[in-house]
């Protein structure tokens, strides 16, 4: 057998990714359970059709509409106004981050970021060549500021991700705290040059549609913070997940530095069409928002009631424990055609909100399993 050079960093670890088993109930990795609505259908058929006879052509690489619609479509959602050339897109929030990663970190970088937290995070520091370091959050999984201020100085990192709502705590920070921390990371980045620079601080709100109505987006904060990144994606709120586009929003200057190393043509026509029939229609696709908030706050209760603990949530899953063994309840619930997630500090599982009746059938399996 051919002896290949593969990165050391890379020698024995395994593709990311949880299971996709076809079960009756997945509650992995907290889609929206509501499929796209027929009449967003027939929007995005109709633009396909249009744009199909120009795919001789490469797809229009700043994706300028696309990024003019998210901007009107953020204004919507967090009554902020931002120019399309403060938003960046590509194919998933997770190429989002590569791109912050291709930008920032890189060898002689550190990433730092607050656990337990989104595993794909350290990914794409190994990839990039990007040291990782990590603080703990506390036991309810919020964030002590002093512990994270000391990290900032000690690290000096380019960047600092931090997800609000946090996955897999559902955590969100507040903006009193986001604020601090901006104040803290203006000067914390590398020393290039001999002078200071600032850290970038990505909030990670993937999930912000979900979030309880007292709870605002860092969005607010960008006019006032350069350094700050707003990252969105279509794939939890929207029912997108297939889809394939996240989006982030910050300085135009950073947009530059992220389009400087984007792939050419990264985002295809098919995708940019596609979202932009979505948009159209924003309203009709977080119809399903409000329900799923509800039985959000429905099964965190109902939780709670049967003596679990569960981290606050505003997003659309819940974590919660303690298990002696949550393996074998995993288990337990998979053989009843269950899909949930482990996931977390040790005796704690994850699971996304659903439909009603699945909501139902993993509460019943729960009070079996456990009774
Ligand atoms: C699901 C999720 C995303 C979304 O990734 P996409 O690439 O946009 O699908 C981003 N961040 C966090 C924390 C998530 O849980």
């Amino acid at each position: 057998m051919v002896n290949l050079p593969l990165r050391e960093e890379l020698r024995g670890a395994e593709p990311y990714g949880a299971p996709q088993d076809p079960v009756p109930v997945r509650l992995n990795v907290n889609e929206n359970p509501y499929p796209v609505p027929d009449q967003v259908v027939q929007t995005m058929v109709k633009a396909l059709e249009e744009i199909a006879p120009g795919l001789n052509r490469y797809a229009d690489r700043d994706a300028s509409e696309l990024r003019a619609d998210l901007a009107a479509y953020l204004k919507k959602e967090s009554s902020v106004t931002l120019e399309p050339d403060q938003i960046w897109a590509a194919n998933g929030s997770n190429e989002v981050m590569l791109h912050l990663f291709q930008a920032y970190g890189g060898a002689g970088r550190v990433a730092l970021s607050a656990i337990p937290t989104y595993s794909m995070y350290h990914e794409y520091a190994r990839d990039t060549g990007t040291a990782w370091a990590t603080v703990e959050r506390t036991d309810d999984f919020t964030l002590d500021l002093g512990k994270l201020e000391q990290a900032l100085h000690q690290h000096r990192p380019s960047l600092l991700l931090l997800a609000s709502p946090n996955n897999p705590t559902g955590t969100a920070l507040p903006l009193t705290q986001v604020r601090q921390i901006l104040r803290m990371c203006a000067t914390t980045g590398p020393q290039i040059d001999g002078a200071d620079t600032a850290t970038v601080v990505v909030i990670d709100e993937a999930y912000a549609e979900f979030r309880r109505p007292n709870v605002p987006s860092a969005l607010t904060l960008l006019a006032d913070h350069p350094h700050l990144v707003v990252s969105r994606t279509m794939s939890k709120a929207f029912s997108l997940a297939g889809l394939r586009l996240g989006y982030c929003a910050g300085d135009p200057t950073i947009i530059r530095h992220l389009q400087t190393v984007r792939l050419p043509y990264h985002l295809s026509a098919v995708t940019q069409a596609c979202a932009r029939a979505a948009l159209a229609h924003s309203d009709q696709l977080l119809a399903a928002v409000d329900q799923l908030r509800q039985r959000r706050d429905d099964l965190v209760q109902w939780l709670r009631e049967e003596g679990f603990t569960v981290a606050e949530s505003d997003a659309n899953f819940v974590l919660f424990g303690p298990f002696a063994n949550r393996e074998d309840v995993f288990q337990q619930l998979l053989a009843k055609g269950i899909l949930i997630r482990v996931v977390g500090p040790e005796g704690w599982l994850r699971a996304s909100v659903g439909t009603e009746s699945e909501d139902a059938r993993l509460r019943a399996a729960l009070k079996e399993i456990t009774r």
